[in-house]
């Protein structure tokens, strides 16, 4: 067989990937016909495919890839350690420099107490970590019955058989079932698509409230935990009204439940703060990280845990968890060169000052689109909801998807990755995109709307 490289033509490749390559969240079947695209290089915020096309990415990657792309450094860091020692575990009272030195540097930046890092190769993992752990505390406190964890619906918490249980994804929870039991979904905050005539104040209480509900309903000895992402990202940038986290906190504090933040989408800047629960105040217990750790340049996730719950745990004997790459040497040399380039140049700060602002600004202008009956937007991730009818804020109907798909396909076209979900456009940039850049981005999107708008019509 020949070298398989960038250099084969498109079609080539495409039809080795369709006999061979089973693609994550795709119809497969459909994608043989069409064929994959395919991704070549990647500099700053700025995709290649096999055909030349430079492609803005406005995702990131999967809302990983916080520090853009090409850095150097993080290949270096990578290079380095893999001469040194490319591999060992974490069992059986071992440890390396990279897991030691990485630990250190997230409890440094993570908020109050939170001062102990489990580690695992994804998010999904790690929440899966967190299910035992939440699960294994409360036994070890001599409450095995306080087991169930409580999530909310249209959350997204990864696709392992625990991470798909905790997530509130109806399509994923009807694939490969049963999932896992002992964890209870309530209604999430999205004010656009679920608050009817309230106000989003009114609307954000309410929703914070059927926690409160569940935990009384379900008995307070039962729930072990509430696990939310500040936003919900994969969900599509769902903004929760201003109401909604202020009660959250109060309703885990005052039952006694642990509160588990996924900080997997809104770690590490994305929020213009180091971690989401900074934004909104909220005090984990346990904070779930993946993606923007290492920028998704090598996989790595991991629990960062509060020293009561990690004393306790400590003081249980044996915790029987674990994974052959928990806190891989590779992995944390790549996360602790990310975690200093977003440090020494100040990567968030400009975010939070500068350009997090300035793309705020241009996304919500977009709003006055005919298609646009919302947009939203935290730090650097941002939804628009399109409406059939602006004046009457009309959702579109059963097969939502529709329109989103054409929307996502224009944007391609027009040289410009946006996600859709449903009836929404999303975007979470890179943090060092430029004013330039996203001026490219709006002006993109806008092609994209408007060419929408007249397809749909
Ligand atoms: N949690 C959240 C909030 C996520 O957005 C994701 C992935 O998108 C995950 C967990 C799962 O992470 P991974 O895909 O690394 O397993």
């Amino acid at each position: 067989m020949n070298v398989i490289s960038n250099h084969m033509p498109t079609a080539e490749l495409q039809a080795l990937d369709a006999a061979h390559h089973m693609h994550p969240f795709t119809d497969n079947a459909e994608l043989a016909k069409t064929g994959a695209r395919i991704i070549t290089g990647a500099d700053g915020v700025t995709l290649t495919d096999s055909e030349g096309h430079k492609i803005l990415d406005a995702m990131s990657g999967l809302w990983c890839v916080n520090i853009g792309y090409g850095r150097k450094e993080l290949a270096d860091a990578a290079a380095r350690q893999m001469m040194e020692l490319p591999y060992y575990n974490t069992f059986f009272q071992t440890t390396h420099v990279p897991a030691i030195a990485l630990s250190a540097k997230l409890a440094e930046l993570a908020p109050r107490d939170l001062n102990h890092v489990f580690y695992a190769g994804s998010g999904s993992e790690a929440n899966d970590t967190n299910i035992r752990l939440v699960r294994h505390y409360w036994a070890i406190k001599g409450q095995p019955e306080k087991n169930i964890i409580i999530s909310r619906k249209n959350a997204y918490h990864g696709s392992t058989l625990g991470g798909g249980s905790l997530g509130g994804m109806s399509g994923m929870q009807t694939q490969g079932v049963p999932v896992i039991p002992g964890i209870h979904h309530i209604d999430q905050p999205d004010w656009w698509s679920e608050g009817g005539d309230m106000t989003p104040e009114a609307f954000g209480l309410e929703r914070a409230k059927q926690l409160e509900a569940a935990i009384l309903d379900l008995g307070v000895d039962r729930v072990a935990a509430f696990i939310a992402e500040p936003v919900q990202g994969a969900g599509g940038v769902i903004v929760p009204p201003s109401t909604y986290w202020p009660e959250i906190q109060r309703i885990c504090d005052e039952h006694g439940i642990l509160l588990i933040a996924d900080e997997v989408i809104c770690g590490f800047g994305r929020t213009g703060h180091w971690f989401g629960s900074e934004y909104y105040g909220i005090r984990p217990h346990i904070m779930t990280i993946a993606k923007g750790l290492s920028s998704g340049y090598a996989p790595i996730g991991g629990s960062i845990v509060c020293d009561e719950i990690a004393e306790t745990v400590a003081n249980g004997g044996d915790f029987n968890h674990g994974y052959t790459y928990s806190g891989h040497p590779v992995a944390c040399a790549v996360a602790l060169a990310n975690l200093r380039i977003l440090q020494e140049e100040k990567i968030i700060e400009s975010v939070h000052d500068t350009i997090a602002p300035y793309l705020a600004q241009k996304w919500q202008a977009l709003a006055d689109h005919p298609l646009v009956g919302e947009a939203k937007i935290v730090g650097m991730m941002g939804s628009i909801a399109m409406t059939p009818h602006k004046e009457s804020q009309a959702k579109f109907a059963a097969d939502a998807g529709t329109v989103g798909m054409i929307c996502r396909t224009r944007c391609f076209a027009n040289g410009l990755v946006m996600r859709h979900v449903g009836d929404r456009m999303i975007i979470a940039p890179p943090l060092v995109i430029s004013k330039a850049e996203i001026d490219t981005l709006i002006e993109r999107a806008t092609k994209a709307l408007d060419e929408t708008y007249e397809l749909i019509k």
